[in-house]
């Protein structure tokens, strides 16, 4: 048992003990966020998430692009003495100023500097997907553990009413006894970008936006598949294609006797729908997996469908102000690192069974 710097009792195995915690003075600052790559999910849509926050503040960049990093710490008012690039990047551990460190780089880049941010003292978050392989997702786990420090993943739909009202309606046996799931997202991809670089990406659409089926699949029905199945199209030549798929259909069959049928692509628009469907009834969500504007719906044999409105905010405000009330209180993260290990267990055996054209049970 000690005590850690937010003066919060931490026990030997690294949790913060809940018990143990005094409430939050109100004058207590914000948590201290950097971001680690400044490209468009940072610029677009955290840096303007971070404003929004109550409990956590963008105190920190790493760039390696000196100039854009000054421009956008003036922007959002972060102090230069706070701009990092991938070499000086382990000195954040002598800046007080950061508690958490939230990494947006290439997917094959996440465990490295995961590793490094939880070795400098600093809590983690990762986009998703966590990382390329299952023995990186581990060692992001381990290194956390060891340091004591929260790790969580960025699945913004985990914080996203729609996608937490339509969980609530299967759980609560609004639609009866899941029979099925039909879920597509994919768009059509410009070439020459590292998502179709292996090393950097892991995969193609299905380590992109594929991991939005099946996640949020998985979230909704509250159960894990323990089988499933993949086949992947012929790239037919198109050179954007060379290292990652072009395309993925698959199958995640649930313990319940649910099945789920998915579609990604990086060819085409393939849809961007989350459809449960049950013995009394269907769930639709489409858009299902946009940055807003979502549409839930739900629908009785014989009836009208009923259109749910849930109060929706930022997606990124929601999951960067949840995550840094679980450190200020000492509560573990709904999308912890073993959370987003279970996705890329499941990515790497729907790859094996593309490969081997035959089912894979998990
Ligand atoms: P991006 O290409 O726009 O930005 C990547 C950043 O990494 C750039 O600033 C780039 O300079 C930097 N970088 C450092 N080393 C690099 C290298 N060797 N090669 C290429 N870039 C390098 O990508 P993005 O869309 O911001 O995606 C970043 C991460 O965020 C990915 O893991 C992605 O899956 C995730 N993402 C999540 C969501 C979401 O909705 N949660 C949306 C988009 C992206």
């Amino acid at each position: 048992m000690r005590m850690s710097r937010r003066g919060f009792l931490v026990a030997s195995g690294g949790l913060v003990l809940a018990s143990a915690l005094p409430t939050p003075a109100a004058e207590d600052r914000p948590l201290g966020w950097a971001l680690v790559g400044l490209g468009s999910l940072s610029i677009n849509q955290l840096m303007p998430a971070l404003i929004k926050t109550k409990s956590a503040k963008l105190v920190a960049l790493v760039s390696g692009h000196p100039d854009k990093a000054h421009r956008l710490a003036g922007q959002y008012n972060v102090d230069p003495a706070h701009i990092y690039n991938y070499e000086t990047f382990d000195k954040i551990k002598d800046d007080a100023d950061v508690d958490v460190v939230y990494i947006v780089l290439p997917n094959g880049m996440h465990a490295e500097y995961a590793v490094r941010a939880a070795k400098a003292g600093k809590h983690v978050f990762s986009e998703k997907p966590m990382a390329n392989t299952v023995e990186q997702c581990q060692q992001m786990i381990d290194a956390c553990k060891e340091a004591k420090k929260l790790l969580g993943i960025g699945y913004r739909m985990q914080y996203e009413p729609h996608l937490i009202e339509a969980k609530r309606l299967v759980k609560d046996g609004a639609i009866g006894k899941v029979k099925s799931v039909k879920s597509e997202f994919g768009f059509s991809i410009p070439a020459g970008v590292w998502r179709l670089d292996k090393k950097l990406a892991g995969g193609g659409p299905l380590m992109d936006v594929g991991i939005y089926c099946l996640n949020s699949t998985r979230f909704a029905l509250g159960e894990e598949p323990v089988e499933v199945s993949a086949t992947i199209p012929d790239a037919n030549g198109d050179p954007r294609f060379k290292e990652v798929e072009p395309a993925m259909d698959f199958t995640l069959t649930f313990p319940s006797g649910a099945i789920a049928e998915c579609k990604t692509s990086y060819r085409e628009f393939v849809g961007n729908r989350l459809r449960i469907e049950g013995d009394n009834g269907n769930i639709h969500m489409e858009p299902a997996f946009s940055y807003g504007g979502l549409m839930l719906g739900v629908q009785h044999p014989g009836q009208r469908p009923q259109t749910f409105t849930p109060k929706a905010g930022d997606q990124f405000a929601a999951e960067i102000e949840d995550f840094s009330r679980c450190i200020i209180e000492g509560k573990p993260t709904r999308t912890p690192g073993e959370e987003g290990q279970r996705d890329v267990r499941i990515m790497q055996a729907l790859y094996e069974s593309a490969a081997q054209k035959k089912p894979m049970k998990l």
